[in-house]
């Protein structure tokens, strides 16, 4: 988790690495440096794209394969494969709604649909709370009027402080804000609002360009002085001294270990955070 203010916000040049060849719907990184800090300390692994990612998003094509890629210096790890924003649009089409919870369900039998109702609903009083104690710490939470979670299902995760403000979730599956929240599908509607108080909460481990997307996407929607609260899991990465990684492509492609990686989004973003640390979720 990590909290930013804009007020230290610079310009930032992020260097292009990577020699990007399209092929067929997906792209691929070719790359021997790592995608946040740009070290050459790289590490490969050998690794799969599940069965259900490669036929929602890629069309059951035998040809998309996929290696990991272990940073040293920062402590991060991503899939060499980077789901284009045509891959992506089929990934997270009507995202946990009844089509995708068949499909699957029909390649992992364990995921059912108690277990896909619950996966959006688990521990909400404790990561609410969290939030607020976060936000008490760092503002005078009176003054934050408007309120947006990025990615924020039913906004069932804003914490109660704010329950007089504006409060919206930007959400493009078919699910309904919970009363008093609404529900914003389109990125130009969020432009012409400034944010006060942002939370971007496991969004950044789904997403292609990391970087790209704090930088273009998420910042320029917050007001001069806004808060942003950033969460991501801690989620290990099992690999063998072989060179072979039994954690396959599935919708996280981005692993944010330990510390550093996520001090590089900071640095990326050229922004200054107010607390960090990791938080099991
Ligand atoms: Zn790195």
């Amino acid at each position: 988790m990590i909290i930013l203010n804009k007020r230290i916000l610079k310009s930032c040049i992020f260097g292009v690495f990577a020699i990007l060849i399209s092929v067929g719907v997906y792209i691929k990184y070719f790359t021997s440096r790592c995608i946040l800090c740009n070290s050459h300390s790289i590490k490969r692994y050998g690794a799969y794209v599940y069965p259900f990612v490669l036929d929602r998003a890629f069309n059951n094509d035998k040809n998309v394969k996929t290696d990991i890629l272990y940073c040293r210096k920062c402590d991060f790890s991503f899939f060499e494969l980077r789901p284009d924003n045509t891959a992506m649009a089929k990934l997270y089409k009507d995202y946990r709604g009844v089509e995708y919870q068949k499909l699957r369900q029909m390649y992992e039998p364990e995921y059912t649909e108690k277990f896909n109702f619950d996966l959006g609903h688990a521990a909400i009083k404790e990561r609410k709370e969290h939030v607020g104690k976060i936000l008490n710490k760092v503002c005078d939470i009176s003054k934050i009027k408007n309120v947006l979670d990025y990615g924020g299902d039913e906004g069932q995760f804003m914490p109660d402080e704010l329950s007089d403000c504006n409060r919206c979730v930007y959400e493009i599956s078919n699910i309904n804000p919970l009363p008093g929240i609404k529900k914003i599908t389109s990125y130009d509607e969020l432009l012409k609002q400034e944010w006060d108080f942002m939370m971007l909460c496991h969004v950044l481990e789904h997403v292609s360009d990391p970087a790209g997307f704090l930088k273009n996407e998420v910042l320029p929607l917050l007001k001069r002085g806004g808060i942003l609260y950033i969460e991501v899991p801690v989620q290990p990465v099992y690999c063998s001294m072989d060179g072979v990684c039994t954690t396959g492509l599935h919708e996280h492609i981005n692993f944010f270990l330990k510390k550093p990686s996520r001090e590089y989004l900071q640095k990326i973003m050229s922004l200054k955070y107010s607390t960090l640390r990791p938080q099991m979720v």
